[in-house]
């Protein structure tokens, strides 16, 4: 037989960096805080519209995600052209560097930050600028010293993930004031609703008169649905047109816009529930310092420890006794906040463990 060529690809795509995805827990018995979800099971509201829905799952879902945009647009105090639904936040930021970024162009973040940042940028063919945090937090200034004519987006992660610290009004007016108004910066607010800090500012408000500021939010969280895929854009005309244009059609199914509006129906006991996780939030913070860990203020449903070259033995400790967080190399591991009990848990496993 001949031999069949090789196809042939991009070529820089195949040394790209994979997306590390938390461990699958090796059973039910585990205590999965490693990967930000809401440990809460779905409302029986939910399930039911998810019910209703699987009668219909021989048909295309609505494209243009109409009764979620206008629900969401409604909720929001936005025009309903500014809200571009997508297949989590994640298939909105991949779609968006779709739409603003190609080979040369730098994407400026901080990091550490979400781990799919460098990926995504990658794949789109750009280049990830990666500026250091400073104390845990956004380096704002060193951001913006790092602005280039090459930059074509900026990410500011708020909270930031996997540290929960998040920036304050005050500071990312400045920065934005500084950042040129024809480079879109993402808001990237996948964890607003766990945020208790008044000077945190709400980037739906602050993009009103911002043309150049694009929100991300996600009903993977505060919402519960992260195995449904379902996140959405906030954004002005022309980003958001863009975003519509470069987006895979149908990418939010039909179960996710169902279960999305089930659960902007639900919103109160839903936001009930982030009251309960952000509670537990301070409780396990406090717990944490009570044992001697050194933990930043967290603004998300999860806790920072950086914990150094002894990152992977807490990790593993941990997951010996049941509890499994999420290590990142030899910086640090982050711990989602559970249930009450899984929270007691890990405080007993930490307190065992001593700083
Ligand atoms: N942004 C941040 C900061 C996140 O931490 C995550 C989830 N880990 C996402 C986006 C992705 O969320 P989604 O499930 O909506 O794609």
């Amino acid at each position: 037989m001949p031999s069949s060529p090789v196809p042939r690809l991009r070529a820089d795509v195949s040394g790209l960096p994979r997306y590390t995805p938390g461990r699958v827990a090796p059973s039910d018995l585990v205590d999965k805080l490693s990967s930000n979800e809401n440990p809460f099971a779905p409302l029986p509201s939910v399930i039911a519209a998810l019910h209703g829905e699987l009668e219909r799952v021989n048909r295309y879902p609505d494209a243009a995600n109409g009764a979620l945009v206008t629900r969401l647009s409604g909720r929001l105090g936005v025009p309903p052209e500014h809200v571009v639904p997508g297949a989590g936040s994640l298939g909105v930021t991949a779609d968006l560097l779709c739409a603003a970024v190609g080979e040369g162009d730098e994407v400026l973040f901080a990091w550490r930050s979400f781990e799919a940042y460098p990926r995504l940028v990658w794949a789109a063919g750009a280049t990830p600028v990666q500026i250091p945090l400073r104390d845990e937090r956004h380096d704002l200034d060193a951001m913006a010293d790092a602005l280039t004519e090459r930059t074509r987006l900026v990410v500011v992660c708020n909270p930031n993930n996997p540290t929960g610290t998040a920036v304050r009004r005050g500071e990312l007016e400045r920065f934005l004031d500084r950042v040129p108004g024809d480079v879109p910066v993402v808001l990237d607010e996948a964890y607003r609703e766990f945020v208790d800090d008044r000077d945190v500012p709400d980037g739906i408000a602050l993009q009103r008169d911002r043309p150049n500021v694009v929100v991300l939010r996600t009903f993977s969280k505060a919402y519960g649905l992260a195995r449904l895929r379902v996140g959405y854009a906030v954004a002005h005309p022309p980003v958001a047109d863009a975003l519509r244009a470069c987006a895979v059609p149908f990418g939010v199914n039909g179960l996710a816009q169902a279960a999305a509006l089930a659960s902007l129906d639900a919103e109160p006991e839903l936001l009930h529930r982030v009251e309960t996780l952000v509670a537990e939030r301070a409780r396990v913070t406090r717990g944490l310092r009570a044992a001697g860990w050194s933990v930043p203020d967290s603004q998300a449903n999860f806790v920072w420890l950086r914990l150094g070259t002894r990152t992977a033995a807490f990790a593993d400790a941990c997951l010996a006794a049941g509890v499994m967080v999420r290590p990142f190399g030899e910086e640090g591991v982050r711990i989602t906040v559970g249930t009450p009990e899984q929270n007691d848990r890990l405080l007993k496993i930490a307190g065992d463990l001593r700083a």
